[in-house]
C-alpha cells in the first residue's frame, strides 16, 4: 500500500437547500458585528443584497467589485471599502472570483471569511489563492486564505446556466482527477474524490434537461464540495499546471480551459497511472477515462477545442516553452514532443488518443 499522510482542513461546512438563512447564526458564532458582503456585479449583487439583509444587523454593506482571476487592482479598491466600513469580517457570495477576491482580502486583513459558493469552481475548499498583478498570476498557499466557514444552499445555484454549470463542473472534476494521482495522495481523498466525480456525472446531464432542478442541484454542489476538498487536500500536476500557463498566457476563461483540456491531460498522464484512470474510466462508464471524459463533455455540449474558447493556434509553441520551463510534479514527465502533441490536440477539440 501507499504511505501516506492525512490532514484535515479546519473549515466549517454547512450543506443544505435553504441553509443560507443560518448566515445570521454563522456570522453570531464568529463574533461577527459588520460582515463586507462580497460578489461580481450583475446577478451576483441582487444575492449578496438578499444575504446582507439576511444578515440582520450584522452586515457593514454590499461590495459587487469581484473580477475574475483576482486582479490587485480589485483587491485594493476592496481594501479601501473594508476599512471605509470598518469590516470585522468578509462574506463571500458567488463563484471562484468572488472566493478569490475574499482570500486576497483576508490575506492581507486576517479577518474571517463566510462563503456562500454559487459555482462548482472548489476554491473555497483550499488554502490557496492565485492574484493577477501586471497581466501576471501568481499562485501561493496560505492557511490564513482558508475560510472560516462554507454554507452551501443549493437554492443559490438554480439560476447558474447550464453551459457555466457543466464548465464549473468540469473544472470540479479535474480537482478530483488529479487528486487521484496525486504525488500525496491518500485513500480519505481517494474516497472524496471518485465520490464527487460520480456525483457530478450523474448530476450533470440531469441539469442539461432541468436546470432548476433542487435534487441535481444538490448532487452537483456535493460533488463540487468533494472536489474542492481533494484540491485543497493534496498537489495537483499536469492538467491544473497547463490550464494556469494558458489561462494566464491567453487570458482564458478559467472553467471553460480546465474543460478543453481535462481529456488531453489525462490521456498522456494515464500510461503512469493506469489503476487511478481504470476507476474515472469506470465512474463514466467507459472503457478509457480521456476518452470518456471527452464524449461526456460532447453529449452536454461543452466547449471541446482550445482555439474555439480564444487560444491563437501560434500561441501553443510558447505554451510548450512555458510548461517545460515550469517546475511542477507530475506522474508522468512531460516532454517537448509530448506537450506539443497534447496542445495540437486539445486545440483542435480532438478526440483524445494518448500523447
Ligand atoms: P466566476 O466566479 O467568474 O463565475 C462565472 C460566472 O458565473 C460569472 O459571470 C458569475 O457572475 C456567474 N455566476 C456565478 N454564480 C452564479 C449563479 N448562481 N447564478 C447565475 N450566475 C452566476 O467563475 P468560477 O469558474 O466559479 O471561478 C473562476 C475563478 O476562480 C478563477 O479566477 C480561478 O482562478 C479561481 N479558482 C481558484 C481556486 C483556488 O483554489 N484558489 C479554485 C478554483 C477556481
Amino acid at each position: 500500500m501507499h504511505g501516506f499522510t492525512w490532514e484535515g482542513l479546519p473549515i466549517r461546512v454547512r450543506f443544505g437547500a435553504g441553509a443560507r438563512s443560518e448566515i445570521g447564526a454563522e456570522a453570531e458564532r464568529l463574533g461577527v458585528d459588520r460582515a463586507l458582503v462580497i460578489c461580481t456585479p450583475g446577478r451576483g449583487e441582487a444575492l449578496a443584497r438578499e444575504i446582507a439583509a439576511l444578515m440582520g444587523g450584522r452586515s457593514a454593506g454590499v461590495h459587487a467589485g469581484a473580477v475574475m482571476h483576482t486582479p490587485v487592482e480589485a483587491t485594493e479598491a476592496a481594501l479601501a471599502v473594508v476599512g471605509d466600513c470598518r469590516a470585522d469580517a468578509l462574506v463571500a457570495i458567488g463563484g471562484g472570483s468572488t472566493t478569490g477576491l475574499g482570500k486576497a482580502l483576508a490575506l492581507r486583513t486576517d479577518l474571517p471569511q463566510i462563503v456562500l459558493p454559487t459555482t462548482y469552481a472548489g476554491s473555497e475548499m483550499t488554502p490557496i489563492l492565485g492574484q493577477t498583478e501586471a497581466g501576471r498570476k501568481v499562485t501561493q498557499r496560505s492557511p490564513s486564505v482558508l475560510p472560516e466557514t462554507v454554507i452551501y444552499d443549493p437554492e443559490l445555484t438554480l439560476d447558474l446556466p447550464f453551459a457555466v454549470s457543466l464548465t464549473s463542473g468540469l473544472n470540479a472534476i479535474a480537482h478530483a482527477v488529479e487528486a487521484l494521482y496525486a504525488k500525496d495522495r491518500n485513500p480519505v481523498v481517494k474516497l472524496m474524490a471518485e465520490a464527487g466525480i460520480e456525483h457530478l456525472v450523474q448530476a450533470l446531464p440531469q441539469l442539461e434537461a432541468t436546470p432548476r432542478d433542487l435534487e441535481a442541484r444538490s448532487a452537483a454542489l456535493h460533488g463540487a464540495w468533494l472536489c474542492g476538498l481533494c484540491l485543497g487536500s493534496v498537489g495537483m500536476a499536469l492538467h491544473h499546471r497547463l490550464c494556469h500557463v494558458l489561462g494566464g498566457a491567453f487570458d482564458l476563461p478559467h472553467a471553460a480551459t480546465h474543460a478543453t483540456v481535462l481529456p488531453h491531460a489525462v490521456a498522456y498522464s494515464t500510461p503512469a497511472a493506469p489503476e487511478a484512470m481504470a476507476g474515472v474510466a469506470r465512474l463514466l462508464d467507459a472503457a478509457d477515462a480521456a476518452a470518456g471524459l471527452h464524449a461526456f463533455a460532447a453529449r452536454l455540449g461543452s466547449p471541446l477545442a482550445l482555439g474555439a474558447i480564444g487560444m491563437p493556434e501560434n500561441g501553443i509553441e510558447r505554451a510548450v516553452d512555458a510548461i517545460m520551463t515550469a517546475e511542477f510534479w507530475t506522474p508522468r514527465p512531460p516532454t517537448r514532443d509530448g506537450m506539443r502533441a497534447l496542445l495540437r490536440a486539445a486545440w483542435r477539440g480532438d478526440t483524445p488518443g494518448g500523447a
